[in-house]
């Protein structure tokens, strides 16, 4: 296998600390009827007063990852921050971050967003030609003043300054604004170093985006930075993610100076054109939260979220009354006849839903939430687990059953281990491979898939091995292999380098 195939990973970590202050989204402070996953979980705490609202990330560091596999992991739900890959813990994050990606055909301009263009027409030279985005691609071919360049994410004084200014103005960052924080939000990224640099032939061809003929494919996959320049000037930055499945907006930053020319919001409808002409079909726009009006925006563009259960995209407007108040959702068919009856659902608890091998849901058919079912305070996943858990005691992997259940780390022993060892996962999390399918892929022997591929990098003996035998591991060993098989799956875990 080829250095560049691999992942190179850290083990799997689990971040919790007080969303005030660290929640950049509510900071903690959000209408008490939002707080929480689901129904039950808001009764069960709002009775108390209310648990603090904490933050829960589940991510790894990537020291090296193919495109293709970010692309996957960017639907299963996961985003990156220069090279930690992340997501949240739905059911313990204080905000619901759901994956969002729309295309031009799901595109519904508004008369906000037809302005914009106009506005923009307007001030780059380019009179009244329209206000669509056609009119916008048309207008920027034309214009003498305006363009864009793509080029490698690449660190220049140009980008740093640009971005000092916008931290100052839009973020009211008072303090020190060193490059390398630049260079690590914006310009680091854990992909191999001839993807991050491109080719002179694939820049060339992304930079003539505009006159692509209808079906081209380009050839450009990995980071990207596109400079807007105004009159020789760089005004504004977009950092993005070439994917084999679309563009993911990675970050926007722009001139104050700027700051009427809106963009922000012109940049997600030029970066739908490209997805477009380049051959494409998504445009991922990160994270959606229906309770904060900072992301609610992204609703603009159309669109639909990742049921990160079901694994599958279904429509916004099909979603709306499903996360209202911030809750989390997971669907299922709602099938008139008697099968799915409250008494027959006590029958079947319906522990963690498998990640792939569901069948489709169908979004103009009839749809039930069953996020209670599972996930709620008297909800099957957390027995489902502990049954599970029991099995993979059995077979030598070191976890503990979760006794008392309760989402925080204060009234449940097993979270605190959460707290004080950032290497240790809850037992449910919603949209990582379940435990009992953990123990599937032990007892069925589909492991082996990972034997003599999978490569440990044990830090204290400072060199690399190959995993021979699973069940040969040691305990702790084995359990950190499961972890990475719930967060990334296997046939990514056997593709991997584990720093351990
Ligand atoms: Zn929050």
């Amino acid at each position: 296998m080829e250095l560049n195939d691999r992942l190179i990973i850290s083990k799997p970590l689990y971040i919790s600390e007080a969303a005030d202050p660290q929640c950049g989204y509510c900071k903690g402070r959000k209408d008490s009827k939002n707080n929480y996953a689901c129904e039950s979980w808001h009764e069960r705490y709002a009775a108390g007063g209310g648990a603090a609202l904490r933050t829960a990330t589940i991510g790894l560091q990537a020291e090296l990852l193919p495109v293709q596999v970010y692309d996957e992991l960017c639907n299963m739900g996961f985003r990156r921050s220069g090279d930690f890959v992340y997501k949240t813990d739905p059911l313990r994050n204080c905000c619901r971050m759901y994956t969002i990606r729309t295309s031009m055909a799901q595109l519904h301009a508004s008369k906000e967003l037809r302005s914009c263009v106009k506005r923009f027409l307007r001030h780059i030279g380019a009179g009244a030609g329209g206000h669509g985005v056609e009119a916008l691609v048309a207008a920027e071919q034309a214009s003498t003043r305006f363009c864009t360049r793509f080029e490698p994410a690449r660190f220049t004084q140009e980008k740093y300054e640009l971005f000092v200014r916008y931290q100052r103005a839009v973020h009211h960052d008072t303090g020190t604004i060193e490059p390398l924080q630049f260079n690590k939000f914006l310009c680091e990224s854990p992909f191999p170093e001839d993807v991050v640099l491109g080719t002179a032939e694939e820049w060339a061809e992304l930079n003539g985006w505009r006159s692509a003929r209808p079906g081209q494919r380009f050839r450009r996959v990995g980071p990207v930075h596109e400079c807007y320049y105004f009159d020789g000037k760089l005004i504004a930055l977009g950092v993005s993610d070439f994917l084999p499945s679309g563009v993911s907006s990675v970050y926007f930053i722009w001139d104050p100076d700027y700051s009427k020319w809106s963009l922000g919001k012109l940049s997600a409808l030029r970066e739908m054109a490209i997805v477009e002409r380049i051959g494409r079909s998504y445009y991922y726009l990160g994270y959606y939260i229906e309770d904060c009006p900072k992301m609610k925006y992204k609703a603009k563009y159309g669109g639909e979220l990742l049921d990160v259960c079901n694994n599958q995209y279904l429509p916004l407007r099909v979603l709306e009354p499903f996360i209202e108040h911030g809750r989390f959702f997971v669907l299922d068919r709602a099938e008139p006849d008697a099968d799915c009856s409250d008494d027959e659902a006590g029958d079947d608890p319906l522990s963690e839903l498998p990640l792939d091998d569901r069948a489709r849901l169908d979004p103009a058919a009839p749809l039930r939430d069953v996020v209670e079912r599972i996930y709620g305070a008297s909800g099957g996943a957390f027995a489902a687990a502990n049954q599970a858990v029991e099995g993979l005691v059995d077979l030598g992997v070191e976890y503990t059953p979760q006794l008392d259940v309760g989402l925080f780390p204060s009234e449940t022993p097993d979270l605190r281990d959460c707290l004080a060892d950032v290497y240790q996962l809850p037992n449910v999390v919603p949209g990582l491979v379940p435990l009992w399918q953990i123990l599937k892929i032990l007892k069925s022997g589909e492991i082996r898939h990972i034997n003599t591929k999978l490569m440990i990098y044990d830090t204290r003996l400072g060199r690399v091995r190959l995993v021979r035998d699973f069940h040969q591991e040691a305990k702790t060993t084995k359990r950190v292999i499961c972890n990475v098989i719930r967060l990334i799956g296997l046939k990514n875990t056997a593709n991997s380098l584990i720093v351990i």
